[in-house]
């Protein structure tokens, strides 16, 4: 991920912008009136937190990302917009070396070899005889449905030394690239063979949804071990990942809830049953990592974890962690003594539930879908559940035993900051192991926990926020589109002409820099048609000079996409063409999101005006879907370009 998707991660967008315009939250986004136009009867102005961009649907009819919405607000360029963005989200604005270049080529490309082993897999499972038996598995025993199994791209490796290296052999990939991507296995003598085997294959997806690794559980009940996952590799880190959170991210900032399960089963089912804001680390307790991404979308947090002894163990571990990666606020209070000191508070609701009758999440739910909602609502404060597991089976008259329990669950209670449901907690533990709440009280002086510093933190991973990205819907395609006709027209810059004469001729607009969504893409588009309307150097050359003139933007993805394996084979007509194509189709999907937008925006508006519409609304809309149906009849017809 580049600094300027990082520095969109870092900044919410509502607090950028409420800063100078007066938002209301309406649903999940917020709306006021644009500060770009007088206006004062409709609030036209829509801000999308999830999306991370805004939009006036009044007269200004323009919209964009936080950098659009400051280089117009301040008046400034981009390049003055990032400065002060990277400034406030406390990130250095660092030239691209050619060594990071290198690395982020090198993850696009071993994550191209990944999904052409989904598809290699997900045949397996579809289309074999061999895969048979997996699909039977996955359908009779774990209730998984066809549907599911594609949204989650289950697939199945075959029992086979040699079938995935020689199908990714035949697409032209060389086996030392395999290894890398952790499909193979290298043996001492040098000898490779494929790593999983008669397994059932889950592809492991990071935040983002770019392709890490997989996990491959055993059909055959014998086979050890019962899971493996991809070995560690520059995108396979089993500490920073979340299985699931890619799909989950969306429902947990909406439920405001996370739901941490155990196993990669459990998410599937628990998604396909409707609860699509369950998560589970990779086979692991929670890390630190894991919790500070999963703490970006929501406080609230309910462990579901299995019910046996080592589950309940990997509970207590996760807690521990949990509580070390959330803020925690600090309050002076008065002790039982009347002395002045600080507690810390945990700025988070840290929930354990009690799965019944020994079944895991994933029986529970499709045993009734009910019993799981009613089992995540009826989870108890971590306070109870750690008193339980700590005296379980303890001697709890042995004063020694005592002390120490308590000495360990009694930071617990500082971490709540509602003084009687604190008081109720302390008063449970005085019951449970019978001491005086008093000798309680007076037991526990004030140790305050050292505050986690975050320089410690950042120093112990290499990447905690660069794997979030909040563009994941319509505009990360988008924006995948935009890069890919950037890349094509920096290289050849000359070709907008023809590109825009066939535009012309099918009743469309000719490309702009609007054509692209974001503001660093639209900034490199600048630069490609500014190339066009100079003369003193040959176009690519000016590009070349200027990117590198701006080296504090070469954050910017200035490195192609890696070439298609097909494009050689490519006229250079057919990639004009195909170009062409691409640019009806950001602009289409970029339509279709500002259609999107657009309802969320006169829903928003019918349920205060009393369905009364402003007009000047009305000819946005109906502007939109008369240019979509210009683009959709273009699109209908292949591009021929002569
Ligand atoms: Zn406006």
């Amino acid at each position: 991920m580049n600094t300027i998707d990082e520095i969109k991660n870092q900044l919410d967008i509502v607090d950028i912008i409420s800063e100078s315009v007066k938002l209301r939250r309406s649903g999940k986004n917020y709306t006021g009136f644009c500060p770009f136009h007088a206006n004062t009867r409709t609030p036209a102005f829509v801000v999308f937190p999830e999306t991370g961009t805004w939009r006036c649907f009044g007269e200004c009819n323009e919209g964009g990302d936080v950098f659009r919405f400051v280089m117009k607000k301040e008046g400034v360029d981009f390049r003055e917009a990032l400065k002060m963005l990277a400034n406030r989200a406390g990130i250095q604005l660092e030239p691209l070396t050619p060594q990071k270049i290198e690395r982020n080529e090198r993850e696009d490309y071993l994550r191209k070899l990944l999904e052409e082993a989904v598809i290699f897999y997900r045949h397996q499972l579809m289309n074999t005889d061999s895969g048979k038996k997996a699909r039977a598995y996955l359908r009779e025993k774990r209730g998984i449905n066809p549907k599911t199994e594609e949204v989650w791209e289950l697939g199945y490796a075959p029992k086979s030394w040699d079938a995935v290296l020689n199908y990714l052999k035949n697409k032209g990939y060389p086996v030392k690239d395999m290894i890398e991507a952790g499909l193979l296995t290298e043996k001492q003598d040098g000898k490779v063979y494929d790593r999983f085997r008669h397994r059932v294959m889950f592809p492991i997806r990071n935040i983002s949804g770019q392709m890490a690794g997989f996990g491959g559980r055993v059909l055959n009940p014998d086979d050890v071990p019962k899971f493996i996952n991809s070995p560690q590799s520059i995108l396979f880190n089993k500490s920073s990942i979340l299985y699931g959170l890619d799909k989950a991210r969306k429902s947990i900032r909406s439920s405001n809830q996370a739901v941490i399960v155990e196993g990669y089963f459990d998410v599937i089912v628990v998604h396909q049953e409707g609860f699509q804001n369950a998560v589970s680390p990779m086979g692991t307790a929670l890390t630190e990592v894991q919790m500070r991404m999963l703490k970006r979308f929501t406080r609230n947090f309910v462990m579901a974890l299995d019910p046996d002894a080592a589950g309940q163990k990997a509970t207590l571990r996760g807690l521990e962690v949990a509580r070390g990666a959330l803020d925690h606020t600090s309050d002076p209070v008065f002790d039982s003594r009347g002395l002045l000191h600080h507690e810390s508070r945990l700025q988070a609701d840290l929930r354990v539930s009690t799965l019944p009758d020994e079944l895991d999440p994933d029986e529970i739910v499709l045993r009734d879908p009910n019993d799981w909602e009613q089992i995540i609502k009826t989870a108890k404060p971590i306070i109870y559940h750690v008193l339980d597991s700590l005296t379980a089976g303890q001697d709890l008259d042995d004063p020694k035993v005592k002390s120490t329990i308590i000495s360990q669950i009694f930071p617990l209670t500082m971490d709540i900051s509602n003084i009687p449901e604190r008081d109720a907690y302390r008063q449970q533990i005085a019951r449970v192991l019978k001491v005086d709440e008093r000798v309680l009280l007076d037991m526990v002086i004030p140790k305050t926990r050292k505050p986690k510093s975050r320089k410690k933190i950042q120093q112990t991973d290499n990447q905690p926020a660069s794997t979030v990205s909040l563009l994941f819907n319509e505009y990360k395609k988008i924006d995948l589109v935009d890069q890919e006709i950037l890349a094509y027209l920096s290289k050849l810059p000359e070709s907008k002409y023809k590109i825009d004469r066939f535009l012309r001729s099918s009743g469309l607009n000719h490309l702009t820099v609007s054509d692209f969504t974001s503001t660093e893409n639209q900034h490199l588009a600048k630069l490609i048609f500014d190339s066009l309307s100079q003369d003193d150097l040959d176009p690519v050359d000016y590009i070349t000079l200027k990117v590198e003139e701006e080296s504090i933007l070469t954050e910017i993805d200035h490195s192609h996409p890696p070439a298609k394996p097909d494009e050689k084979k490519n006229s250079e007509l057919r990639q004009l063409e195909e170009t062409t194509r691409l640019v009806m189709q950001t602009r289409q999907l970029s339509i279709n999101q500002q259609i999107k937008d657009f309802q969320f925006l006169q829903s928003s508006q019918n349920e205060e005006n009393n369905g009364e519409q402003d007009t000047v609304l009305q000819k946005r809309l109906l502007d939109l879907i008369k240019r979509r149906g210009l683009l959709d009849r273009a699109l209908s017809k292949p591009v021929n370009i002569k």
